[in-house]
């Protein structure tokens, strides 16, 4: 079993790591010390809900791998004519505060998820029912965003291919579509191998013969169970659908 550390002070990650901390970069320049080594190795609670990107202001609380410690991690985010200024603030907190705040994390991400669940399911069991291809497409793009914060959004992807392959028969629309498909693999198939097989045999629904080899090469690699990170780096997501002939697509 492996030795877990009593508390902060006997662990390797935390006792690196001051009480309070912050970064401050202004315009690409590092205003301070950087932020310890030791902290990209916190894991950030509830994640991917919450996250610890410092592209604009957020919040996340993180966890010691080892030793359980929390931390509040916060970044301030501003855009000034001469680049961007973000500091990150980081605070270990008590050990009983860091479990309100986890529960507090867990049960916020848990009711992110039910409310758009009930929000998808409520748009329609099929976004075909939008006369609106508009309309249709940004639904597609909520469901995306779902997606992105870790929520499952495979009782939607079937409808939400055949929606955008119908947006996609009006003529100007056609090369939409191709952007769009990268981006449900960029986004949901990327996350594992079920997703991706469930993608790439829906994809053969719609997309006339003859298959292009890249997707037929993923949909195997898919399906020998290898971990997503392999099966997808990102060099081939973008191959398999630049190649990806426009007219292949049924007309609809
Ligand atoms: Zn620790």
């Amino acid at each position: 079993m492996p030795n877990i550390p009593r508390n902060w002070r006997s662990c390797e990650i935390c006792k690196t790591i001051p009480g309070r901390v912050n970064e401050l970069i202004k315009g690409g320049d590092l205003q301070t010390l950087p932020l310890p080594e030791a902290v990209s190795q916190l894991l950030v609670v509830a994640t991917p809900f919450y996250n610890a990107d410092s592209d604009t202001s957020n919040w996340c609380l993180r966890k010691c791998p080892r030793c359980g410690t929390f931390y509040s991690w916060g970044c301030s985010y501003e855009w000034f004519f001469n680049g961007a200024e973000y500091e990150i603030q980081l605070t270990r907190l008590p050990r009983r505060e860091g479990r309100r705040l986890e529960r507090w994390c867990l049960a916020a991400a848990a009711a992110a998820e039910k409310k758009f669940h009930d929000d998808a399911m409520a748009r329609g069991a099929a976004f075909l029912s939008h006369d609106d291809r508009v309309a249709a497409k940004r639904d597609v793009s909520t469901l995306l965003q779902g997606q992105r914060q870790g929520f499952d959004i495979s009782f939607a992807v079937a409808a939400a291919l055949e929606a955008l392959v119908a947006y996609a028969g009006k003529p100007h629309h056609r090369d939409s579509l191709v952007f769009d498909l990268k981006w449900f693999l960029e986004i949901y198939a990327k996350k594992n191998p079920r997703n991706a097989g469930l993608l790439l045999d829906l994809l053969r629904g719609v997309v006339a013969a003859p298959f292009p080899a890249e997707v037929v090469e993923l949909t195997r690699t898919c399906s020998k169970g290898q971990h997503a990170q392999q099966a997808f780096a990102p060099d081939a997501t973008s191959k398999v659908f630049v190649e990806v002939d426009c007219a292949t697509f049924r007309e609809s």
